[in-house]
């Protein structure tokens, strides 16, 4: 059969080959080598009339899989992204089997179902109902969601609207002490600049905001506006934020707060709206991810904000083929694509099968596997334990002998 042979009715056929290399693929996982030096066979070249599905299937099983990464699997420990579980990987399969286009209502329920799994993620983390927002291709892009929404909230405040207007004239102070790379890119992206950030003190020992040092630089700035950027926690060392403080200062000294929880916040599955992220819930806005402990496939981000309207600012232009209709707004309108993959489906449907107390269950078995491991090394002559272990993120460094 040929590839170019598109009739639908082929499927099919695609999908034994499908399920061909997905069993492989996972039945070997555990066994894979976790991580390859990839070398690009050029065997293969563009041609102009295609090449059969037969060529295309050995040419993947003999040199593309066996030069992939087995990041899905148990034994790979890089950064604090997570697998996908097979209810996420079904939803995702069948998010490219629906091909929904989830930039605005009218035509599907997929809006419907974005819009249900952002309340159902604020209902599994704590959150007031008043937070809304819309599913990013990643945290970094809802970092990005972050800073064009304070940057229009904080405009607007000194009659600038930067969606329309620009930048110029805008009178900015942002403050913070270790925020991810991906919020200075953010700053980058958004026009404000990597540079333009205030570096506020850390608490020893920690990556932690000093927040006297924090309240001392709220108070001389003369800023017309003010932006605090919080973490909960860092990727580093895993330190939480004070965001009880914090977000008491910003109220005090009329500071736009946004909290990159993109892991932390998971923490509150086992500790509750009490434990280290307490004060999360009054923040202005939050960046949060799905791909890792909600274990979703990639390209799964939340923005979430209690502005809605200085986001839709952002992000909506009018176009005549892109009318609206009346009430909750449409997706395209808050945030960067306009064309959407139906990415609410992979969360909803892990919420729905596995529920609150499943997905708790994995995020407490995976601190606790940290945590053996953490002592595992404080134990072992080879390594030094560099951080304690807090959560998901093991610090160490072999032990230099000469
Ligand atoms: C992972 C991470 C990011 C970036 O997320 P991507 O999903 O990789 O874009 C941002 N902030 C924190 C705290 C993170 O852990």
């Amino acid at each position: 059969m040929s590839p170019t042979d598109d009739k639908w009715h082929h499927l099919p056929a695609h999908l034994a080959l499908f399920n061909q290399i997905t069993t492989q693929f996972i039945d070997t996982i555990a066994q894979r080598t976790v991580a390859h030096q990839a070398l690009m066979q050029h065997t293969l070249t563009l041609s102009n009339e295609g090449i059969n599905i037969d060529v295309i299937s050995q040419q993947l099983q003999e040199h593309i899989i066996p030069q992939l990464s087995a990041s899905r699997g148990p034994r790979y420990w890089g950064f604090v992204t997570g697998g996908a579980t097979p209810i996420a990987t079904l939803a995702d399969w069948l998010v490219s089997t629906f091909d929904q286009n989830v930039s605005k209502d009218g035509d599907s329920i997929a809006s419907d179902i974005e819009r249900q799994t952002l309340s159902w993620l604020c209902e599994l983390f704590h959150l007031p109902d008043t937070f809304k927002g819309s599913l990013t291709t990643g945290a970094t892009a809802a970092n990005v969601l972050a800073a064009v929404t304070a940057r229009q909230y904080l405009g607007e405040k000194q009659h600038i609207n930067v969606a329309k207007d620009g930048l110029f004239g805008l009178d900015i102070d942002i403050f913070s002490t270790t925020p991810h790379a991906s919020m200075i890119k953010s700053l980058g992206l958004a026009g404000i600049g990597q540079k333009q950030r205030i570096q506020i003190n850390n608490v020893p020992d920690s990556e932690q905001i000093d927040c006297d040092a924090l309240e001392q630089a709220l108070q001389q700035s003369q800023a017309k506006g003010k932006w605090v950027i919080a973490s909960a926690a860092t990727v580093t060392a895993t330190d939480f934020d004070d965001l009880i403080t914090i977000s008491a200062l910003c109220r005090q000294y009329d500071a736009w707060l946004h909290v990159d929880a993109a892991f932390g916040i998971f923490e509150r599955l086992i500790h509750g709206p009490k434990g280290k992220t307490q004060g999360l819930e009054l923040a202005d806005s939050i960046t949060l991810d799905a791909h890792k402990w909600l274990n979703v496939p990639y390209e799964s981000g939340i923005f979430l904000t209690r502005h809605q309207q200085s986001l839709f600012e952002s992000c909506d232009v009018s176009a005549p083929y892109l009318t609206g209709q009346a009430g909750n707004p449409a997706f395209m309108s808050l945030g960067i694509e306009n064309s959407r993959r139906f990415r609410a489906f992979p969360i909803w449907l892990s919420l729905l099968a596995y529920g609150k107390d499943g997905i708790a269950a994995w995020v407490k078995n995976n601190i606790h596997c940290a945590a053996k491991l953490a002592n595992w090394i404080a134990d072992s002559q080879y390594y030094e334990l560099m951080h304690p272990c807090q959560l998901n993120v093991v610090l160490f460094k072999p032990i230099t002998t000469d």
